[in-house]
């Protein structure tokens, strides 16, 4: 299985899954289809499957044009998102797994940025699709969760192999950092992190995907048992510091 990362809109990124052998391919949150059906007759590979981590529209905008193309292409998504999701053929609990191309999937129920959002664990390769529920030295906004849900989803990511390839929606990373120090400076590693960060963006290069092990000694997100970050919040309870950081950050 070969990862595309495409990149569409502003910031988003499309992951498109190559298997080279069955000329077939997934894809992770379409944004927009126009860039997928590209590389789809580039690679001369059938559609068969549309990973959908949660409704927005940033997400979910390209599943209709996809199924036109590719009315036999399966839509997953998770079962608290029915109705929400465009074309959605098959509703993800927690802990079910899916399949592309002989691989399997673990579904992680991860909410807090929606109520319905979820990640997909490709636990062999050590890929991780995690939409808007953790970014590169970030996570996402409160939109539909509580602090302790959001809290309650990282804490399962964290736990992920340090290996795992952190395939994140958005291309966030240098803002993200620009937040990590303010409240987590000191941080030797998050120093480093930013000024390679930087030189990728000076060049227009992805950040993405980083791993677990860079997020957990890196993104203040992950940090909340850490003194420093206990520090920079005021607060001990890791909701408590992880909901001050949050809310820090939406101020940023
Ligand atoms: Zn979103
Ligand atoms: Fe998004």
């Amino acid at each position: 299985m070969r990862v595309l990362q495409l990149p569409a809109l502003r910031d988003n990124y499309i992951y498109l899954l190559h298997n080279p052998d069955t000329a077939t391919a997934a894809v992770v949150d379409p944004a927009v289809a126009e860039p997928v059906l590209e590389k789809l007759a580039e690679l001369g590979a059938e559609l068969v499957a549309i990973f959908n981590t949660h409704h927005h529209h940033d997400h979910v905008g390209g599943n209709r044009q996809l199924l036109e193309r590719y009315p036999r292409a399966r839509v997953y998504g998770s079962q608290v998102d029915r109705g929400r999701i465009p074309g959605q053929t098959v509703e993800l609990k927690a802990g079910e797994t899916v399949e592309f191309a002989g691989r399997l999937a673990k579904v992680l129920f991860v909410p807090g940025h929606t109520r319905g959002h979820i990640a997909y664990y490709f636990s062999e390769s050590g890929d991780l699709f995690c939409g808007d529920t953790l970014f590169a030295g970030g996570c996402g906004r409160l939109f539909e969760g509580t602090p302790e849900q959001m809290l309650g989803s990282l804490d399962q990511l964290r736990q992920l192999p340090e290996a795992t390839r952190v395939w994140c929606a958005h291309e966030y990373t240098l803002n993200n950092l620009r937040f990590a120090l303010t409240v987590d400076g000191d941080n030797p590693d998050l120093q480093a992190r930013y000024q390679q960060v930087a030189a990728l963006r000076q060049t227009g290069s992805p950040t993405v995907p980083s791993t677990i092990g860079e997020e957990r000694c890196t993104n203040p997100f992950l940090r909340w048992d850490q003194p420093a970050l206990q520090a920079a919040t005021g607060a001990q309870d890791p909701v408590r510091v992880f909901a001050r950081l949050r809310g820090m950050k939406d101020q940023f």
